[in-house]
């Protein structure tokens, strides 16, 4: 029986401290599982469910071997989005927290190379970046990693879905040989085997149930008739009122409509896939991790390994043919522990799908009728939370503290009624509860961040 404390790990006390603080009590199955092999310098090749806490198991093992005192590139993680290297990246630096001047740079495409290249001056100790971009820094000689002592794949099968797998052939050849290799996927293919045997030597196969235990996911089969998916969907929002919610469509054109079609309805929709600039990512995302938006609307490849917080609810607007990509879909919610709710919605001529899924997970579905579900005309649900934007951010040298500032001192207006604050290069971004949301518009407006006047507009 593995141990599923942290303390049975040969971690110092500080770290130990800090995973405390982070209300990491217990290690989950995949970290219980992986960590001793990963900490005695063993390769791995796990898989694990979405939610499960891989992050965290390759973020330790990372951080254990670091040498904080050598200014060298010493770990390199390779994710198949931007989102997911931004989390990545977050959840190892709040790991590095007791680890003194841990550098830790991300590196993906989408975004200009110039920045990049001033950043990689000074090598950090750990770059998360996607193929890519990460082997075009290689090719240009900007990223050096030639006293790489760990390598982390996370989510190779998504990586492979999204054609890196040449990329990610190229940058092995291009790494020194003696290292650490940790593998993660969901799922194992030819080609995930080519690349585990082109990166890892012996590895431990560590695999945790892939399915999710239905107690923390309560999931519901809807059938409706034709025509009726919108107004399905609304019955369900205010049948459960889930304060964050991701709505799943197949197309990306279809996200685009209902986004608009809801936000007629007057719900704060919005639509989330690969059509969207950064910027506009990067407000969306926003906007709905700060709760004011209580609705995302995603197709897969757009939702891919985002970990949102509190997401009560995953809704199927349309099923997925693929069982495996509803399992991914509704592995979204119920996460660490939380209790979620998966709703799907399916018309008597997808039966098929729904029977797919049901094989797939081993256990039957619950099939419920639509339209037993009530609706009231006036209906709405409103975030609790109100998004201002700033044109101003990190270039402007405003730090979260000056937003909160120019809010509430002398104003009147309570610190606790501002939610979270995000800064980007050019654009800040602040939650303010909604009630006191025309109050906080005026003040920033006629007031003054930093001692500089900025355009603030309400999302
Ligand atoms: P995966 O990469 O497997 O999809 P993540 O690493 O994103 O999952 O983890 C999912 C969530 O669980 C994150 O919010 C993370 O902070 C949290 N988490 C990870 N490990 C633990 C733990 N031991 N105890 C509590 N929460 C955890
Ligand atoms: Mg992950």
């Amino acid at each position: 029986m593995t141990s599923t404390t942290f303390s049975s790990l040969p971690l110092s006390l500080e770290f130990l401290a800090n995973l405390e603080s982070l209300e990491y009590t217990s290690m989950t199955p995949i970290q219980a599982q992986s960590l001793p092999v990963i900490l005695k310098g063993i390769d791995i090749q796990a898989q694990a469910k979405t939610g499960s806490g891989k992050t965290a198991a390759f973020g330790i093992g990372l951080l254990h071997m670091l040498d904080a005192q050598t200014y060298l590139t010493q770990a390199l993680v390779l994710c198949p989005t931007r989102e997911l290297a931004d989390q990545v990246s977050k959840e190892i630096r709040r790991l590095a927290r007791p680890i003194a001047n841990t550098k830790i740079l991300t590196l993906c495409g989408g975004t200009p190379i110039g920045p990049q290249l001033a950043s990689l001056e000074h090598q950090p100790h750990i770059v998360v970046g996607t193929p890519g971009r990460i082997l075009k820094h290689l090719q240009k000689g900007s990223l050096k990693l030639d006293h790489l002592k760990m390598l982390v794949l996370d989510e190779a099968d998504r990586m492979l879905d999204m054609g890196f797998y040449d990329d990610i052939m190229l940058i092995s050849e291009m790494l020194p040989i003696k290292k650490q290799t940790l593998l993660f996927s969901a799922t194992y293919s030819e080609q995930i085997k080519n690349i585990s045997n082109a990166f890892l030597k012996d590895p431990v196969d560590i695999q945790v149930e892939s399915l999710h235990d239905d107690t923390k996911i309560k999931q519901v089969f809807y059938e409706i008739q034709k025509n009726d998916r919108t107004k399905t969907l609304i019955s369900l929002l205010e049948k459960y009122q889930p304060e964050s919610s991701v709505v799943f469509c197949n197309r990306k054109q279809q996200c685009q409509e209902l986004a608009d079609d809801l936000w007629q309805r007057g719900f704060h929709a919005l639509a989330l896939h690969g059509d969207l600039e950064q910027r506009e990512r990067d407000q969306v995302l926003t906007q709905f991790s700060n709760k004011s938006s209580s609705i995302l609307i995603a197709t897969d490849v757009a939702a891919r390994g985002l970990d949102i917080k509190d997401l009560n609810a995953v809704i199927n607007f349309e099923l997925s043919p693929d069982p495996e990509i509803h399992i991914h879909r509704i592995g979204r919610t119920g996460r660490a522990g939380n209790a979620g709710m998966a709703l799907s919605l399916f018309m008597a001529s997808e039966a098929a799908k729904v029977n797919a899924i049901a094989e797939y997970q081993g256990i039957p579905v619950n099939i419920e009728s639509a339209s037993s579900l009530k609706s009231h005309e006036n209906f709405k649900l409103i975030p609790p939370m109100v998004t201002l934007c700033i044109n101003g951010g990190r270039k402007d040298k405003i730090r979260p503290g000056d937003i909160l500032g120019a809010l509430t001192s002398n104003t009147g207006l309570p610190g606790n009624r501002i939610g979270k604050i995000d800064l980007f290069n050019t654009q800040a971004y602040v939650a303010v509860e909604y009630p006191i949301a025309k109050q906080a518009l005026k003040i920033l407006t006629e007031g003054k961040i930093k001692g500089r006047k900025f355009r603030i507009r309400k999302l």
